[in-house]
């Protein structure tokens, strides 16, 4: 049976007493669920405090982002082998605000997350169309040539180690959620896709949804056969929703 997974992104929010608290809440919350299926993505100055608190929970954590070179002078960069050290399950790459905002094309996405395998770190790589190009109707074709560069630079086996998120960019923050309908059916198209080059790869592969997962829609999502849990942002930081939506992903 393939693995699910809830990740919380915090983006760029929270201080240090609020995410304890938040943690704190979290923890009690899901000590009943099966290990290694959350996780929470945090901003890097929090990690090791996140570490010494989780590390003796079934909660993983991880990063929003990390750089595609090993060292250097990269001002500003953080390396791989600094998320490793502070015990890293996951690196989300390829988020729509990283792509949008921060100029990060297919080809970095792809070195980022060839970095991220390297250094024994799950990526979790996140694909979606926008509004324009679901309603131009080339929400497939976005998303075949998104995964399409990943790849033709790691291979398709490399996805026995990664986690896809799909994220349509225009449920991301914006309260709009995919239809436990829309968002299966991309779901399959990644998953049969997939299924041509290698089909144990595909069966296995967690595929989480993103975009707008709240405590009152993820049972609905989460009960779809191709979605295996979720990448979460506003909802991550109210330890009630979180929770519930751990709790979702195991009906
Ligand atoms: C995200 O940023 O990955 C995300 C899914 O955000 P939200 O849940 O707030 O739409």
């Amino acid at each position: 049976m393939r693995k699910k997974l809830v990740a919380g992104n915090w983006k760029m929010h929270g201080n240090l007493a609020e995410n304890n608290d938040l943690l704190n809440a979290i923890i009690s919350g899901v000590t009943e669920l099966r290990s290694e299926s959350v996780a929470v993505c945090v901003p890097y100055p929090f990690i090791p405090s996140v570490q010494d608190k989780l590390k003796k929970t079934n909660i993983a954590w991880g990063a929003q982002n990390v750089s595609q070179y090993d060292k250097g002078a990269y001002t500003g960069e953080v390396s791989t082998t600094m998320l490793n050290d502070f015990g890293c399950s996951y690196v989300i790459v390829g988020h729509s605000e990283r792509r949008t905002l921060f100029g990060e094309d297919s080809k970095i996405v792809a070195e980022k997350y060839v970095a991220v395998q390297k250094a024994g770190l799950t990526p979790i790589l996140c694909v979606g169309e926008t509004l324009e190009q679901r309603e131009a109707g080339t929400t497939e074709q976005v998303i075949g040539e998104q995964l399409n560069a990943v790849i033709a630079l790691a291979g398709v086996d490399s996805l026995s180690k990664a986690v896809i998120a799909y994220e349509p960019v225009w449920a991301i923050g914006t309260g709009k959620t995919a239809t436990p309908q829309q968002a299966q059916d991309i779901h399959s198209f990644i998953r049969s896709g997939i299924a041509t080059q290698n089909a144990s790869v595909a069966e296995n592969l967690t595929i989480q949804y993103g975009g707008s997962v709240k405590a009152n829609n993820a049972i609905e999502l989460f009960a779809m056969p191709d979605i295996d849990g979720g990448l979460i942002g506003g909802a991550s930081l109210i330890a009630s929703d979180f929770i519930a939506i751990c709790h979702a992903m195991q009906n």
